[in-house]
């Protein structure tokens, strides 16, 4: 299975890791290693460029995770931020729609407890044949304490979203913007997933990256369509094949108790089409709740217009960490060449980990010294990685497996000549290019 595969490949070379393995690791939870870290920064890169950089009228902020309780009871999260959890006889615990949709193979969309208890009294424990009980609500939020003998339950946060509604006033006040605009943050988001899996894809702490676009309650529908279409965009200019990407619009029994329309971006993995993104039309709820329930005015008035109302929301959420899955898992390829296999990761330029590696044929007669001096001048303009030691082929294979887009090799005609041989990822081809030209050629491929 080429996700398997992927998988052993991310482990295998540093992209991450299941924290604490030393101890037997922890479900839902990885650490990010030296290859990993590189790209999910360029992911999150181009993602700030995208939205931040790129539209005037959208702000960045960087919101605590531990915040006010009220938050989360004006938000719904401590009543309504739940799943539904089944039990067998033997105690194995899943989430009810989960099992349903693996064991039974019924749709799960849409259905209330009475139904889905319906359909899991029919089926039996995939670990043990046994019956399952009463389906049961269980909150998703993880809760801490605050201060002395932790008197005070706070929570962490399971969302990015509401740090950026209670800053709503405080960004409108402090900067020049006025609706619409946008406010855009990346952080991390706690969860206490009922059954963590497919590494990456369903975590207990996870990074979110959400833009919240606050607009005149009659533009949001047109919004909605503005951002649906750039957010799919920006996946495929990042070099997502097409066909592997969709949006799927949420029936109304789906819709979450705050959305007035939903549409999912979805990607289709080796085990089906999985949310990558969530775009939501999330109406006057957000800013009608924090005004309900902190008492304070988030009206806004409409100088132009000559109106004061509050704000619609629409926001597009994503998950990083899926996103990272998602540029890595349509990247990766095998192929044979010459009888063997190569596996090669042609990942966009723009999110690999190193743009260019550095290679002197042998660590002797001067070559060492030219490579290192070429390595200078690379890594000042991108990130670029220097390797003396094995062969030749070998290291352009630890290369094509990281995805590095050129690799550069300082030969014996290197001193003759001054070119070096310049060896593209993607089509295996070389070029010998002048040493005075290298870094115009790079720049220019990349
Ligand atoms: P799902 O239905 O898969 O649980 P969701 O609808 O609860 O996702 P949202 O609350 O809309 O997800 O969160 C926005 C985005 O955050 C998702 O599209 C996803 O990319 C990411 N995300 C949500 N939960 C997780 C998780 N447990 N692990 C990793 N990423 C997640």
């Amino acid at each position: 299975m080429k996700y398997e595969q992927l998988i052993d490949l991310c482990k295998r070379r540093g992209f991450f890791y299941p924290t604490a393995e030393l101890y037997g690791g922890l479900a839902g939870f990885y650490d990010y290693g030296p290859i990993g870290v590189e790209i999910l920064n360029n992911i999150k890169k181009e993602w700030w460029k995208s939205l931040v950089h790129d539209n005037t009228n959208i702000e960045g902020i960087n919101g605590s995770i531990i915040t006010n309780s009220k938050v989360w009871d004006a938000s719904g999260h401590v009543s309504e931020f739940s799943d539904y959890l089944v039990k067998c006889c033997k105690g194995h615990e899943f989430k009810a729609d989960q099992v349903i949709e693996e064991i039974a193979k019924k749709k799960t969309e849409g259905l209330g407890v009475k139904e889905l208890q319906k359909i899991v009294d029919k089926i039996m424990c995939p670990k043990c044949k046994s019956k399952f009980g009463k389906i049961s609500k269980f909150n998703l939020m993880f809760s801490t304490g605050l201060g002395p003998e932790n008197k005070e339950t706070v929570y962490l946060r399971p969302e990015t979203a509401q740090l950026i509604y209670i800053n709503f006033k405080n960004v409108l006040n402090t900067t020049r913007q006025r609706v619409p605009f946008g406010i855009a943050q990346i952080g991390k988001a706690f969860r206490n997933e009922i059954s963590p899996r497919n590494a990456l894809f369903r975590m207990r702490e996870f990074l979110q990256m959400e833009m919240q676009y606050f607009v005149d309650p009659k533009e949001a529908s047109k919004t909605l369509d503005r951002w649906k279409k750039e957010r799919l965009n920006w996946y495929i200019n990042l070099g997502i094949n097409k066909a592997h990407l969709r949006l799927r619009e949420h029936k109304n029994k789906e819709l979450a108790h705050y959305a007035k329309k939903a549409i999912d971006v979805e990607y289709k993995f080796e085990f089906g089409w999985k949310e990558i993104e969530g775009i939501h039309n999330r109406g006057t709820y957000d800013l009608s709740q924090h005004e309900k329930l902190s008492k304070k005015d988030l009206k806004y008035f409409d100088e132009e217009k000559n109106k004061k109302y509050i704000p619609a929301i629409i926001e597009t959420s994503a998950g990083l960490d899926r996103a990272f899955l998602v540029f890595l898992a349509d990247a990766y390829a095998e192929e044979k060449v010459k009888g063997e296999k190569r596996v090669v990761l042609r990942i966009h330029p723009k999110l690999a980990a190193y743009k260019v590696a550095v290679f002197p044929l042998v660590r002797k007669d001067g070559l060492d010294k030219k490579a290192k001096k070429i390595f200078d001048t690379l890594n000042n303009n991108f990130n670029t990685l220097y390797d003396e030691r094995g062969s030749i082929g070998r290291r352009y294979r630890r290369q094509d497996e990281i995805g590095t887009p050129y690799c550069i090799t300082i030969d014996y005609d290197t001193k003759k000549d001054n070119t070096v041989t310049v060896r593209d990822r993607d089509s295996m081809k070389q070029k010998r290019v002048k040493i005075d030209e290298i870094l115009d050629y790079i720049s220019k491929n990349l």
